[in-house]
């Protein structure tokens, strides 16, 4: 069963931070939606926790002044989902997170919680890291904020120091302002299966149907989630045809490093990199203002 030998909780991000420096060995605990399946399965044993859940500031989404969307990292995919500021300004962080689980699920899963798990499978992973997404930590020495992309470093390994507390995910309005997107889940199921494949497609078009700017995240096509650096600066500023898509997608597979599971071989997520990336820019494209194409 769980195995839980303590309990602590906090208020403020401060007092967490002060717990945590004299207790290193707590694990952080959110929703549980991760941590709790790990110490039932035994993967976590004598579990001494600090629950995070009555901290106030760090639920919720904010829009800054200058446009920059703060997320806090106790924000469940739900109410990711049915945020009007979410909804309105990044809708494929909505599709996202609603392809995430089921809705028991996204009602008590947070994003700060999936972020941190560090799964590469994580639903929330490509499309943060398409946009550019920025974490702000806080420890008991002070704040930093880490590029989402440099903040897995491998499988279920992230960059949290000892002691650290996510606090905010930072989305800068140029990653998203005239942008379209679309996210899709490649899964054995419908619901509540986590992805065999996840593909997410930021881009901006300018005059004469030309890609200004395509950002790609994959998810499980390699240990941590990626970018496709080189399909990405391929498209800049060509016209956009199905040629130009079929070659991105190609491009994109030179990027991964999938592995063969029991969910799918490596070839047949290389497969899927290539065609779902086309599809994925086909809907983007028109969604930022494109010509759609056949
Ligand atoms: C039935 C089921 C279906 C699921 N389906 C999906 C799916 O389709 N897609 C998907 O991506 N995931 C899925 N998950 C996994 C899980 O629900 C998500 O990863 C979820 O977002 C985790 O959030 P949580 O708040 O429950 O995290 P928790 O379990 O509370 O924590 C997860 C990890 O993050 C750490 N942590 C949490 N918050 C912070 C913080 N602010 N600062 C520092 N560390 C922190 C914890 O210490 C722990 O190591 C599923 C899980 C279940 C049980």
């Amino acid at each position: 069963m769980f195995d839980i030998q303590g309990y602590f909780e906090a208020e403020t991000v401060s007092e967490a931070a002060a717990i945590l420096a004299a207790n290193p060995h707590l694990k952080i605990i959110a929703g549980g939606t991760d941590l709790l399946i790990k110490m039932h399965k035994g993967e976590i044993e004598k579990a001494e926790l600090l629950s995070i859940r009555n901290i106030k500031s760090l639920e919720g989404i904010r829009e800054l002044e200058n446009g920059t969307i703060v997320i806090g990292p106790l924000t469940t995919f739900t109410q990711i989902v049915k945020d009007p500021t979410i909804k309105e300004k990044i809708p494929v962080l909505a599709e996202a997170a609603n392809s995430m689980g089921g809705p028991q699920i996204r009602n008590v899963a947070t994003i700060g919680g999936n972020i941190c798990n560090g799964a590469t499978s994580a639903d929330s992973a490509s499309t943060l890291l398409a946009l550019n997404g920025k974490l702000q930590l806080q420890g008991s020495q002070g704040e930093r904020v880490v590029p989402i992309e440099e903040f897995y470093l491998g499988p279920g390994k992230v960059d949290l120091k000892p002691g650290e507390i996510l606090t905010g995910v930072i989305i800068s309005p140029e990653n998203f302002v005239d942008c379209g997107g679309h996210y899709i889940k490649y899964s054995m199921r419908k619901a509540m299966d986590i992805a065999t494949l996840g593909v997410s497609v930021i881009c901006r078009i300018k005059e004469g149907n030309v890609f200004d700017d395509v950002r790609i995240g994959l998810g499980v096509a390699g240990p941590t989630p990626l970018r496709c650096r080189e399909a990405e600066a391929y498209a800049k500023e060509k016209v956009i045809s199905a040629d130009l898509l079929a070659e991105i997608g190609k491009l994109a597979v030179k990027s991964t490093r999938a592995r063969s599971s029991w969910r799918a071989s490596r070839e047949y997520r290389e497969h899927l990199v290539e065609e779902l990336c086309q599809r994925a820019l086909k809907l983007a494209v028109v969604r930022a203002g494109g010509a759609g194409i056949a």
